[in-house]
């Protein structure tokens, strides 16, 4: 008979403790620990705001907003268990600040604690370079279709002393901007040909942060090619989003504008680029990288994204979305800078014409790879879908 009143209390305090664990558990607020990532948030349009986070469970609840910090009067319900989800609105007004909280069921509880405000962005603003002039005259400057300085048209950009030339003449096109630009010199064995100049100079944020993003495309050719489409037009543009990423009132990261040395013998320059960040302890958010981005046969737009994270696929979709409205195909493609990234862990995305589609140049690494072949139009188009992106990125 004791021994089952033992039994029983047992029992009792068994059950007890049990309901306790579970009633806690219950009350638990949804915790970050259910995130790898924890979410963010952006607005990519007058009408879309984006929110990605990294998570297994399926996560419903609603998005509360408005123009006052502490009058969120308007409400969206989400649900999902996808990773990223875009939300969209039919009542912002354009060029007002917004709040937005999230708030995640069962429990109300919001993540991230404070509500997060960001400008709605016109996409009619979207960029002040003057393009139509801009891109033609740094592309003819780099594959010799005019003299780069005094007498001298590149017959490619391949040889020590051309590429300390393009060096050079990209240095002074950032310098024309009011930087202090950098090289970044390195070496590999001595009996090998790898040695060369990567130029780059640093955009600050605007706030106070230890975060980057890295922006770059290649300036060498290989022998006896202009390289106008392989890689003039790469560096027109990355060349351009330095000036448009200055235009920005709010950074919210730091951005890295580089131009690499010695890709086509073997992804040097990134790769010692890359290494360089890495060493020093740089965090970095994300490496966009811009090769052969000139043809446009068919003139669909189309853009190819080599191999990038989850997260930089939907950024450059959604971008897409509110600006050209291209076609974009990924594409496991590993043979430019962005794979020096990609080894280190780094998101990266690559960012090319048609390249795997077959949409692009019959000229590639050959003589005929001159200015004349160079779609302005194309590169204009894709110039605006980066920069958007990089928009984006930088208000989050
Ligand atoms: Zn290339």
């Amino acid at each position: 008979m004791y021994n089952k009143v033992l039994i029983f209390v047992i029992i009792v305090i068994f059950l007890v403790i049990s309901c306790d664990i579970i009633d806690q558990n219950h009350n638990d607020p949804p915790s970050s620990v259910l995130f790898d990532q924890e979410p963010q948030v952006s607005i990519v349009s007058n009408t879309q705001v984006l929110i990605t986070w990294d998570t297994e469970e399926n996560i419903g609840g609603e998005i509360k907003y408005g123009t006052k910090f502490d009058e969120l009067v308007n409400s969206v319900p989400f649900n999902t268990s996808s990773d990223v989800q875009y939300i969209s609105f039919d009542n912002l007004l354009p060029n007002t600040n917004y709040f937005f909280s999230l708030f995640f069921n069962p429990d109300d509880e919001y993540l991230p604690s404070d509500p997060m405000s960001f400008q709605t962005l016109n996409i009619d603003d979207l960029i002040v370079t003057d393009l139509a002039n801009y891109q033609p005259r740094i592309i003819s400057a780099l594959s010799g279709h005019s003299a780069m300085r005094d007498s001298i048209f590149l017959s490619d950009r391949s040889s020590t002393e051309n590429r300390t030339l393009t060096a050079k003449f990209i240095e002074e096109e950032l310098s024309a901007f009011g930087f202090t630009v950098k090289r970044h010199n390195y070496s590999g064995p001595d009996y090998s040909s790898i040695k060369g100049t990567n130029v780059y100079c640093t955009i600050p944020a605007t706030v106070e942060t230890n975060d980057y993003i890295v922006i770059g495309a290649h300036y060498d050719s290989v022998v006896g090619s202009p390289g106008a489409n392989d890689n003039a037009s790469g560096v027109a543009l990355v060349l351009t989003i330095t000036g448009e990423v200055l235009e920005m009132p709010d950074r919210n990261k730091n951005v890295i504008i580089v131009f690499f040395d010695q890709e086509e013998i073997g992804l040097w320059g990134s790769h010692y680029f890359a290494d360089s960040l890495y060493e020093s302890g740089t965090e970095i958010n994300s490496a966009h990288t811009v090769d052969q981005i000139a043809w446009d046969e068919d003139g669909d737009r189309a853009i190819e994204l080599a191999l990038p994270t989850k997260t930089l696929e939907f950024l450059y979709r959604a971008s897409n979305n509110e600006t050209i409205q291209k076609s974009i195909y990924i594409i496991d493609a590993r043979s430019s800078d962005h794979s020096s990234f990609r080894r280190l862990d780094i998101p990266a995305i690559g960012i090319t014409e048609e390249y795997r589609n077959g949409d692009t140049t019959p000229y590639r690494h050959s003589p005929e790879d001159t200015y004349e072949t160079v779609n302005f139009e194309y590169l204009a188009s894709s110039t605006h879908l980066v920069v958007y992106a990089l928009k984006v990125l930088l208000s989050q």
